[in-house]
């Protein structure tokens, strides 16, 4: 058994769609294909719920109608009825009216919401194979990955998600289409993973089938060693190793979610990146070969925060002071991308967020605290002076961090 996951970008169009039934039908493996929601769903969805939250009804019906729109407009495309979406669309339209929803927390809201993008993607697409005549199971996710119930962020509990995935399987089928980012928590609550998790519900799903390969679909040629948007002379990587696919997506590549790796790792289960577009690129393979890598690699964390945090006392920045510092990170969700401790403050570099004013308010009733935002982290791992330089340049830098192979640097964004 094999995993393909698809992301929005693949799937924003009726070509899209074709394009997935095209490469499905040359797998001769049992599959599980994972798909994200179509396009931009997401970010639509979240405007919604934006104006949901706002008490806009009207525009959030409006905006809705707009997403109902797109996704009935490839349905067209693809000669198939919208009669088998009718009921996710009402779902929509009613979470928007009933009052019942707007008392819940945010993020419990954000979860049951922003997942329908995923359950209609998920449905055409399936919708759309069986109308080729390629058998195909719908299975709903949020049934499935059981997590706990931190919505928008959920944790995901391995045991009880491995006994449902082998449960569904029992159906026999030979193909099975499901979602991406959504799951669900143990009261049935829908739950979802965190922005761009669709590549984490697949590396689940492969660890809990211990499944030969996991294939990631995009629509880049494979793992780049820069973003190709970003730097004119980035290279595609034919390997890599785990380890070190899990720091560049910790610094911030696009390319696969950081909780990617560690399922897969974890059970010694290939990732493939490959060309949605085109079937003559190689892509990458990440696995557990440990190669030496040499090239530079530059990546790029955007929207980050530099906050400057000191007790109001001037006291030293003891352990004590580090543990309560970060700990206030934690609860607040804020990550940390950098770190430096002088004797009277500790510098952190943050992402921006919705809590973030409350979070500098909390953090200021003990401490006193500045930051600056708009900042970027560039990473460039085997780095070399000519490159430092060039990136450099011009640049304000706020901080400047090196070991011996990997460079950080927090400078203003351009
Ligand atoms: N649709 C979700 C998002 O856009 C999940 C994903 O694409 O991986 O964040
Ligand atoms: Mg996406």
């Amino acid at each position: 058994m094999i995993v393909y996951k698809f992301g929005g970008a693949s799937v924003s169009s009726d070509v899209g769609v074709k394009r997935v039934y095209e490469i499905v039908s040359k797998c001769d493996d049992k599959l599980i294909i994972v798909v994200s929601a179509m396009g931009k769903t997401t970010n639509k969805l979240e405007e919604v719920l934006e104006k949901i939250t706002e008490k806009d009804f009207d525009s959030a019906l409006s905006m809705c109608q707009d997403v109902l729109q797109f996704h009935t407009d490839i349905m067209n495309k693809l000669n198939l009825q919208t009669i088998f979406v009718d009921h996710i669309y009402n779902n929509m339209i009613e979470f928007i009216k009933d009052d019942k929803y707007r008392e819940k927390e945010y993020e419990y809201r954000y979860d049951a919401f922003v997942s329908f993008g995923e359950i209609l993607s998920s449905t055409i697409l399936s919708i759309y194979l069986t109308s080729q005549n390629y058998v195909n199971k719908m299975l709903d996710m949020r049934d499935i990955i059981i997590t706990d119930s931190s919505f928008k962020e959920a944790n995901v509990d391995m045991n009880a998600t491995t006994q449902r995935i082998h449960r569904a399987m029992k159906l026999g089928f030979n193909v099975y289409v499901t979602q991406g980012f959504i799951a669900g928590d143990i009261d049935g609550n829908t739950t979802t993973l965190g922005r761009e998790g669709s590549d984490y519900s697949a590396a689940i799903i492969a660890n809990a089938l211990y499944t030969n390969s996991l294939t990631i679909w995009k629509d880049v040629d494979g793992v780049y060693n820069a973003d190709p948007k970003e730097f004119c002379d980035a290279e595609c990587i034919a390997q890599l190793p785990y380890a070190y696919a899990v720091e560049l997506a910790f610094s911030g590549a696009q390319i696969i979610h950081p909780k990617t790796i560690k399922p897969l790792e974890n059970k010694n289960i290939p990732l493939y990146v490959k060309s949605f577009s085109s079937d003559s690129s190689e892509g990458t393979i990440i696995n557990s070969e440990n190669i030496t890598i040499t090239s530079p690699f530059l990546i790029i964390k955007k929207n980050q925060i530099l906050m400057t945090v000191k007790p109001k006392d001037l006291s030293f920045v003891s352990e004590y002071f580090i543990s309560d510092i970060t700990r206030m990170f934690d609860d607040f969700k804020q990550c940390i991308n950098m770190v430096q401790i002088s004797a009277v403050s500790m510098s952190l570099s943050t992402n921006s967020s919705r809590h973030f004013d409350e979070f500098v308010a909390k953090l200021s009733e003990k401490y006193v605290v500045r930051y600056n935002d708009g900042l970027e982290i560039l990473t460039i791992k085997n780095f070399n002076d000519e490159l430092l330089a060039r990136e450099k340049k011009g640049r304000s830098i706020y901080l400047e961090q090196r070991t011996r192979t990997t460079v950080k640097l927090l400078r203003r964004g351009n």
